[in-house]
């Protein structure tokens, strides 16, 4: 599905460059490269606070408990998610209610959303999920008119954007009070290792936040709050820094990619393409097909046979999960979660793909389906 061997064979110098400069200080936690990478990533975002952490599950975690949220308040978020989203509300001993997509983005369905507020609702997830904007506006209107705090989980969408009705673009991840990502080596921006951080334009919350991945404090050995221990290690910000200055080439060359597939696979009956939203910049963190009238599990050994990956995200969505039993998720209907479930399949996405094999993949695919 991804290819970081030759990825990073490319860029080898400089992260090796890098990360002998670590090795040589060692200055293995909190060295200067994570402070470096945090105000690049905060300039790249146009955000006024990044909090580096040790992974986007952690930011997600951190930014709930910088809310300050009290038990069985209600988080919605999208069912049809990475379960990380849903996993940290329930962790915090808040209530998660899960929410319809739209088919077509694959993200919270809006109209779907209003039908889950209750005078419990205290927050919303919305997921970026493939590297495709929620629909920002929708979600940011209907927090305003109930008083609802937005985290962004921006692990698939990081430099991905979103326009506004009125023009004004914004980087997924710094519309909502707070926004969230994952430098998991897979991911669009992936280090080489675990990492993630946290975004806030609010210098209060960056502030709280800062402080709960810090075992609740400022100054070491003093605790205002409860917090966790979940820092980015310099070995992880000194890769990224490296590879933050590519991440816009990088972003190219996967929506080359995609472009690639749409036109191979472009009026195909038994095929859905990713819709491409017009209010926002995809950035293909997955290239995820809805196939109709065919067989999914199928085409997904057929394609292992010929030696190409594939993946179903997800194949259960977070409101089947037995880990939700107690709140008894299971009996909710959600058709569309439920339909996507079935018929989604994710192709071999990533910055190394060539022609030759974006031809081998799709030829492959069509003869499947054909
Ligand atoms: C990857 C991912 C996460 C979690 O990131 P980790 O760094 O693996 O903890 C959270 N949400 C979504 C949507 C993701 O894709």
């Amino acid at each position: 599905m991804v290819d970081l061997k030759g990825q990073y064979s490319k860029i080898k110098k400089e992260v090796d460059l890098a990360i002998h400069e670590v090795l040589d200080s060692t200055a293995f936690i909190n060295g200067k490269q994570v402070t470096e990478f945090s105000e690049r990533l905060a300039a790249y975002l146009d955000i006024n606070h990044v909090i580096p952490c040790a992974n986007g599950t952690d930011a997600l975690q951190i930014a709930l408990m910088g809310l300050g949220l009290e038990p069985g308040d209600e988080v919605i978020t999208p069912s049809f998610t990475f379960i990380a989203t849903t996993e940290v509300v329930a962790l915090l001993r808040l209530k998660p209610v899960f929410a319809e997509v739209d088919a077509r983005t694959f993200c919270l369905d809006p109209t779907q959303l209003k039908k889950q507020i209750t005078k419990k609702t205290k927050a919303i997830v919305p997921v970026h999920l493939y590297g495709q904007s929620a629909p920002m506006k929708e979600i940011m209107d209907l927090a305003k008119e109930y008083g609802l705090k937005v985290v962004e989980d921006n692990a698939q969408a990081i430099g991905g954007d979103y326009t506004f009705p009125d023009g004004k673009t914004q980087k997924t991840g710094t519309i909502g009070t707070l926004g969230t990502t994952s430098f998991f080596p897979s991911k669009n921006l992936g280090a080489y290792g675990d990492g993630g951080a946290i975004f806030t334009q609010d210098p209060l919350l960056a502030d709280t936040c800062k402080m709960i991945a810090n075992h609740g404090g400022k100054k070491r050995y003093y605790h205002e709050l409860v917090g966790c221990n979940s820092r980015l290690d310099t070995l992880q910000a000194a890769v990224l820094n490296v590879k933050i200055a590519l991440l816009d080439d990088y972003i190219d060359q996967r929506r080359t990619a995609a472009d690639y597939y749409d036109r191979a696979f472009a009026g195909h009956p038994k095929i859905n393409t990713p819709f491409r939203a017009p209010y926002t910049k995809h950035v293909f963190h997955q290239y995820t097909l809805i196939l109709e009238g065919a067989d999914r599990n199928k085409l997904h050994e057929w394609l292992a046979s010929k030696n190409i990956p594939s993946m179903i995200y997800y194949p259960v969505p977070a409101h089947r999960q037995n880990m939700f039993a107690a709140f008894q998720s299971g009996s909710q209907q959600l058709e569309v979660t439920d339909w996507l479930t079935e018929r989604v399949i994710s192709l071999p996405m990533h910055t190394e793909l060539d022609e030759e094999q974006l031809n081998y993949i799709t030829k492959t695919v069509l003869e499947f389906l054909n």
